[in-house]
């Protein structure tokens, strides 16, 4: 399969090239050049199907003859390796917990996917590839925790110093090997502008490339989870609508591309923070990134999401038909916690800050009787600890694998400029 630059200036290149690349020479982000929809009989019949085998026919045609069939049903295995559950919570509303991995964010599975990708590409050749990533919170942790070992990979993770929670910090900074962290002095879209400046800098000779869902073997296996929700909720035989509570958009974006290769859904909806820029552009029609701003839903705070244009490039860059499949809504921190309160007192369902931004969305959108909504929720509870405990009666109980890194030590290196990043890419 070939993919494109979205910026349309640099050559279209394999699967493999866009992994290893992660952004395109001219700076624009990868996209399939073809989508071709799954057959009617597999959507039809999915609940025959287990969830590995699901992943495989959604993700087999993105790959092509890159990677053989039984290597990537390997992948799979490895990424798809815990539960999916579907949650009743309103009358009309259900969650999806994307939190049952390894590091409890949804990003467990894009993570692993890319690793063990790359890992595939790099079998062979001794060159080491160094994987710069920023994180505005979840990333971090699941890249850590999917790239831990990989052979002939360094990773490098820039996150926001005092901006993460103090358990995102932890699954970031204490795992060692060939796992780096550099706490920055600044916001995301500084760790994020640092990342897109060291790519683009000819004096650093390191193979790099970015594990931020702009790259296509992180962004693409995201789909899984709209199919798997598909399948749960087919039986109910009500129109489904999907809200995402976004940050980069890249999550939702897989779930448009799921709906591009056939899953039945009747609408999106891009749940936010305060950071609106998304839902300001279908208000008003001008897309004006913003500087991002700190919220309770950290992983969330983005001011220029890097998915937005792929979203665009589905919808044939046609706002009104964006429109039609589409809204996007943005919440305050002090609805978030009102709203927390209220889901707790009607169901006894505690949702993290960004799973209830999901929730927010749904509402506001509205659920006809004939519908069905589900709002994804993408980091367990006690990643938010501060926040759901200081909102809610409850205790959360700390699971195996916050306990695993909790009383570790943390080693970060600190970095204040691009130039303290390329100090550090640049020594050998
Ligand atoms: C990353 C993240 C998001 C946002 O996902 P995007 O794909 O960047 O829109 C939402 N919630 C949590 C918990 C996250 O870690």
């Amino acid at each position: 399969m070939n993919y494109y630059s979205l910026h349309h200036k640099s050559p279209k290149t394999t699967f493999k090239n866009a992994v290893i690349e992660g952004l395109a020479k001219d700076r624009g982000i990868y996209f399939p050049e073809e989508i071709t929809p799954l057959s009617k009989d597999f959507i039809d019949n999915i609940e025959n199907y287990t969830h590995q085998e699901i992943a495989f026919e959604v993700i087999q045609q993105f790959v092509g003859d890159e990677i053989p069939a039984e290597k990537l049903k390997e992948i799979i295995a490895e990424t798809v390796s815990f539960d999916f559950p579907v949650v009743k919570v309103d009358e009309n509303i259900a969650t999806l917990e994307l939190f049952h991995g390894p590091t409890m964010a949804f990003k467990d599975v894009g993570a692993k996917f890319m690793a063990k990708c790359l890992e595939y590409f790099n079998r062979d050749n001794n060159k080491e590839v160094t994987v710069l990533v920023a994180t505005s919170g979840d990333t971090g942790g699941a890249v850590a925790n999917g790239f831990l070992g990989a052979k002939g990979v360094n990773v490098v993770i820039l996150y926001p110093s005092g901006k993460v929670s103090d358990i995102q910090e932890k699954q970031l900074t204490t795992l060692g090997k060939n796992i780096t962290a550099l706490e920055v002095d600044g916001v995301f879209d500084d760790c994020q502008e640092m990342v897109k400046t060291a790519f683009l800098d000819e004096e650093i000779t390191k193979t790099l490339t970015s594990a931020n869902s702009i790259n296509v073997a992180r962004w693409l296996p995201q789909m899984f989870y709209f199919f798997f929700a598909y399948k749960e909720l087919k039986k109910l035989n009500k129109e489904l609508i999907f809200s995402v509570p976004s940050g980069n958009f890249g999550n939702i974006c897989a779930g448009v591309m799921a709906q591009k290769l056939g899953l039945p859904v009747k609408h999106f909806v891009a749940s936010t923070n305060v950071n609106d820029t998304v839902p300001n552009y279908l208000k008003e029609g001008t897309y004006n990134p913003k500087p991002s701003k700190a919220t309770i839903s950290n992983a969330m705070d983005v001011g220029n999401p890097s998915n937005f244009i792929r979203i665009r490039e589905l919808f044939n860059n046609d706002f009104n038909l964006l429109k039609k499949h589409f809204s996007s809504y943005s919440f305050s921190d002090a609805e978030t916690r009102e709203t927390m309160k209220e889901i707790y007192s009607n169901s006894g369902y505690v949702a993290d800050p960004h799973g209830t931004v999901g929730y927010l969305g749904l509402k506001k959108h509205g659920i006809q009787k004939h519908e069905f909504g589900i709002f994804l929720e993408t980091a367990h509870p006690v990643k938010f600890l501060d926040v759901v405990e200081s909102t809610l009666p409850v205790k959360v109980a700390i699971p195996p694998q916050i306990k695993k890194v909790i009383n570790n030590k943390k080693v970060a290196l600190k970095a204040s400029s691009y130039e303290d990043l390329k100090a550090f890419l640049m020594q050998e």
